[in-house]
Parts: C-alpha cells; sequence; structure tokens
C-alpha cells in the first residue's frame, strides 16, 4: 500500500534520520544528550522501519480511541519471544488489534519490545523513550509541510499521528508488562534462592503454627532427626521434645517468651530422633505474626551439637589425660619423699625402742614424736592419694538445673565449725532472683568447697569470709573474698600447678582440681591478692556451658 507518506519517506531518508537523531539528542533528557550520534541515528534508522511497517499494514481507523497507555488489563496477552533481551517475554498487544496481527503489527510488536527492553536496561524511564519517539513525529512532520498542501498534507499529518500513536500505545503496554514481569523474576528469583538456602541449609529449619503443628521441614531438619517432611509435616513439634523437658515447663517458657518478646533462644537443649537417638541442639526461635500481629506460628533454626560436644569432650578427655600423665609422675614423687621419712623415723623409733627396752631410757617421749611425725606424713600420703583419685577419677560433668544459691545454702552450714574454731565470720550476699544455671551440683561444690578450705587456711587468726553471687551477661559471677594473709603475684601464678602449696600437709591439689571443674562448666576462675590484706577468687560461670555430657 502507498501512500503520500511511504512515498516521502523513501525519497528524504537521510534528511529524516539526520534530523530525528540531533532533535533526539538536543531536546531529551540527559540519558539521550550523552550519546553519541551515531549510536541516536542507528536508533532512529529502526525506529524508522518500524513506521514504515506501521504504514504498510492496513490502519484501523485513525481516530480510534486509544486504549490507556499502562493498564494491564487492557492489554491481551501474546507471547513474543525476545532473543535480544535475553528473555522470554510474556508480551502483550494492545487489545483490539491482535485480532489482525498483520505482518506490519507484529514488526511494531517486536521494535517496542525490544526497545522496552533495551531502555529499561539502561535506565530509561517510559516517559524518556516516549519522548524520543515524538521528537521523530515532529521531525516527519515539519520536513512533509513544504512538499504537500491541502487534502494530501492532511492525509499525510493523519498517517502519521495514527502510525506513531499505534507504536507508543505499543510501547507503553510492553514497558509495563515488561516491568511488572521484570518485578517478577526478580521476586520468584530471589524466593528460589531464599528456597533453596532454607532447603539445603545443615541446620534444622522448621515451621510450627499456633497450635505447634509442624508445617514446614527442611532437608537439615529431616537429617538431624531422621523424620523425612511427609512423615512429620501435620505433627506436633512436642514429638521431638524429651519427656523430662515437657515436664520441666520448658516448652511454656518457650512459648510465653515468644509471644512477649518474638523472639527466643534455647541455648543448650536435647530433642529426640525418630530412632531415640537424643540430640544435642542449639535452638533460635522467631514468631510469624499476621499482619494484625497475632502470633501465627513461628520459625525455629536448630543446629546440631552433638559433634561440636563430641570433640569438645574428646578434647578435655585428652586435655584431662595429659595432666593426669604428668601428675602421675608427680606423683611418685609425692609418695617417696614421705615415706623416705617414715622409714628414716621408723629406724629411729627402732633405735628408741631398744634403748627402752635396754633400760637406757626410761623416756617415751621422743618416741611419740617419731610415732606422731610418722602419722603425719602417712596423713600428707593419704590425702595426697585421696585428691590425685578425685582429680584423676573425675567423671564427665552431668548437668542439671539448680539454683547456685540453694547450692551454697545446702553446703556451706556444713563449715560452720570450722569457721566457729577460726573466729571466721561468714557474710553470704546472695543476689536476688539469681537464674537457674546448668551445672553439675557435686563438681560446682567440690570446686566452691576448695576454694572455701583454702579461704579459711588463709584466715588462721580468724577474719571475715565474703561468698556473693550476681546474674551478669549471660553468666553467674560468684565471689569468694577473705581477710586472710594474701598471696604474692608470683604465688598465684604457682598456685594452680599441681602439687604446689605452701601448707604442710597441703596436697596442692586444690587449686588445679577447681579450676577443672570449672573449666568443665565453660567457666574460668579469676584470683585478685593483697599479701597481708587478703584474696578474692571470681568464679564466672556460663548459665549454660556449651561443653559437657548430658545430664543422665
Ligand atoms: P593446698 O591447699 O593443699 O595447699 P591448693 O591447690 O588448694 O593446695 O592451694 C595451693 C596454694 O595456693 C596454697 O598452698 C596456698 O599457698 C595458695 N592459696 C590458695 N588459696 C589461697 C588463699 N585464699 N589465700 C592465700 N593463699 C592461697
Ligand atoms: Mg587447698
Amino acid at each position: 500500500m502507498s501512500t503520500p507518506l511511504t512515498a516521502f519517506l523513501a525519497e528524504h531518508e537521510d534528511e529524516v534520520l539526520e534530523a530525528w537523531s540531533r532533535a533526539v539528542q538536543a531536546t531529551t533528557s540527559h540519558h539521550y544528550a550523552d550519546r553519541g550520534i551515531e549510536e541516536l541515528r542507528a536508533y532512529a534508522v529502526e525506529a524508522l522501519g518500524c513506521v514504515r511497517s506501521a504504514l504498510r499494514s492496513s490502519l484501523p481507523g485513525p481516530h480510534e480511541p486509544a486504549p490507556s497507555g499502562s493498564d494491564p488489563a487492557a492489554c491481551t496477552p501474546l507471547r513474543v519471544i525476545q532473543p535480544e533481551a535475553g528473555v522470554h517475554v510474556q508480551m502483550r498487544a494492545v487489545r483490539g488489534s491482535t485480532s489482525d496481527v498483520r505482518a506490519g503489527q507484529g514488526e511494531i510488536v517486536r521494535y517496542v519490545s525490544r526497545l522496552a527492553a533495551f531502555r529499561m536496561r539502561q535506565g530509561f524511564t517510559e516517559t524518556e523513550t516516549v519522548t524520543a519517539l515524538l521528537r521523530g513525529r515532529e521531525v516527519i512532520g515539519q520536513l512533509v509541510v513544504p512538499h504537500y498542501e491541502g487534502d494530501e498534507l492532511v492525509q499525510v499529518e493523519r498517517a502519521l499521528d495514527d502510525v506513531f500513536h499505534r507504536i507508543v500505545a505499543a510501547y507503553g503496554q510492553t514497558f509495563c508488562a515488561l516491568c511488572s514481569q521484570q518485578m517478577t523474576e526478580d521476586r520468584v528469583r530471589a524466593e528460589r534462592r531464599l528456597e533453596s538456602v532454607l532447603e539445603e541449609s545443615a541446620d534444622a529449619i522448621i515451621f510450627f503454627d499456633a497450635d505447634r503443628i509442624v508445617r514446614s521441614w527442611n532437608r537439615g531438619a529431616a537429617l538431624i532427626f531422621g523424620y523425612q517432611p511427609g512423615e512429620i509435616i501435620g505433627l506436633s513439634i512436642d514429638l521431638l521434645v524429651p519427656e523430662e523437658i515437657l515436664a520441666s515447663g520448658e516448652i511454656e517458657k518457650l512459648m510465653a517468651a515468644l509471644g512477649a518478646a518474638g523472639q527466643a533462644r534455647l541455648a543448650e537443649t536435647q530433642r529426640i530422633a525418630k530412632n531415640g537417638r537424643r540430640v544435642w541442639v542449639d535452638a533460635n526461635f522467631t514468631t510469624v505474626r499476621d499482619p494484625d500481629g497475632r502470633p501465627q506460628g513461628a520459625w525455629a533454626v536448630m543446629r546440631d551439637l552433638t559433634e561440636r560436644r563430641r570433640i569438645q569432650e574428646a578434647n578435655l578427655q585428652a586435655e584431662r589425660l595429659a595432666l593426669i600423665g604428668t601428675m602421675s609422675a608427680k606423683l611418685a614423687h609425692e609418695i617417696r619423699n614421705p615415706i623416705g621419712s617414715v622409714s628414716l623415723n621408723l629406724d629411729l623409733l627402732r633405735d628408741e625402742l631398744q634403748d627402752i627396752k635396754a633400760g637406757r631410757q626410761s623416756n617415751s617421749q621422743e618416741s611419740l614424736g617419731l610415732l606422731r611425725s610418722i602419722e603425719n606424713e602417712l596423713g600428707r600420703v593419704q590425702r595426697v592419694i585421696e585428691d590425685y583419685l578425685r582429680f584423676a577419677r573425675l567423671p564427665s560433668v552431668r548437668l542439671r538445673d539448680l539454683s547456685l544459691n540453694h547450692l551454697l545454702e545446702e553446703h556451706v552450714p556444713f563449715l560452720t565449725p570450722a569457721f566457729e574454731q577460726q573466729k571466721i565470720r561468714l557474710q553470704l550476699d546472695l543476689g536476688e532472683e539469681l537464674p537457674e544455671m546448668r551445672a553439675d551440683a557435686d563438681q560446682l561444690w567440690q570446686a566452691l568447697l576448695n576454694l572455701l578450705r583454702n579461704a579459711i587456711e588463709a584466715m588462721p587468726e580468724g577474719g571475715t569470709l565474703t561468698v556473693s553471687t550476681r546474674a551478669l551477661n549471660g553468666n553467674i559471677v560468684c565471689r569468694i573474698r577473705d581477710t586472710g594473709q594474701g598471696m604474692s603475684a608470683e604465688r598465684i601464678e604457682k598456685m594452680w600447678k599441681p602439687f604446689w602449696s605452701t601448707k604442710r600437709g597441703g596436697t596442692g591439689l586444690g587449686m588445679p582440681l577447681a579450676q577443672q571443674i570449672v573449666a568443665e562448666h565453660g567457666g574460668s576462675i579469676d584470683c585478685e591478692s593483697q599479701e597481708g590484706k587478703g584474696t578474692v577468687f571470681t568464679l564466672t560461670l556460663p548459665l549454660a556451658p556449651a561443653v559437657g555430657a548430658p545430664a543422665s
């Protein structure tokens, strides 16, 4: 089909392209102003091609109402593959014109979709691109005026309006379709990435609803607990909780914390796998709420601590064995010395007894003295062996929930006779509302007792012993202060060594044992001391240690 406009474009192509690209560069946004004239010319070539193909197709009436530019509801889907953009674009063509998608229409759609994808990638807005297209309308409009007049000019102007109207409308539709397409694709991609992170995570990631019914169960959860999603989704998450933990109210506390703060953490707790195996886990919970703020359930992220715990235990065990090894070498020495002096004393005693028997001596005073020293040496040997065995046979810690205040209130009274005998004033300063902690009661008391004994022994002339407890930053801090003889810096350093003692009959094992026990609770002991003034021991114990054997 030939129109005066087609004829004009064929004849004045170079002129049109030149004027169009200059007009775009000079009069549109900085996005275009920054581009070289050659690039803009190439763009104008394509645009002109599109104008021509639009002219070739049989045009609908020039004054057909314009479809609204960006309402996707007014669009009919048309699948176009967009190789240049590297994506499959679900395109929408203008409703009403899909029925007669002829060659020219198809080309318009292809052109505008390529343009839309390209412009979108380059960061142009829809308005900027449309303005650049309309510059073409202006340029051609001005160029035709000297060539036509009367009816012919009117016909050319109408054809121009119609062609640009259709291109611009198709561009608007396409641009809006592409934008929403890209948004959906980005969202889908992000969701997929998130999903695969959740799914592939080695941690158990579980969603349970407000009734504690499992709704989502990832691969990590299947690996840790042995249930496949199909076996547990729809069942209560309490299925994983050991009976004694259910009975202890841990879950109620957890749900209360989740309701109040929206988040909760169980630092070290047990769950039961499908095969009945106990699994140590660290668990973090986050509440999910609906738009009105009502809790819909919670995400639980659980990390399997079993392996870490096994390694830590193996390390502790190895350390302890090494220590016991060096200790037994010293132990021989610790026993040989007193046994040497015992046999020396026995020889002396034999001489004494022979003297008495022979009537050379009637006084048994010296013999009694020798006996007493034999007794002392043997007593020390016995204590060393007992302390050593206590050390060597120290079982792995068995953690339970306990209140340190109760532990002290329960055991300290047994020391009252020693306090009275040595005129020691006891001050118990137990922090109020001290949280419970996970600890091995027997062993923790063993450690405290060693510190208390040393404090008592450091105050032979009497003094004040203060025991205080406080909660601080997720730890429990216990201080034992005496007003005794104190220690030099050098002594403080030596004090931790096995068998190092400044006391007659001391074993030198009290401090190393206390240190070992506190270390197995994940805590530490600090010492501050001033000679002649006294000593403070500070025990810092985590509420829930990351190490230690399961309570049984
Ligand atoms: P022992 O009590 O058998 O001597 P320990 O290991 O319990 O062995 O203590 C080692 C040494 O540390 C003690 O002999 C003492 O010199 C010093 N020591 C420990 N606690 C105190 C304290 N509260 N005041 C002064 N010295 C202390
Ligand atoms: Mg001691």
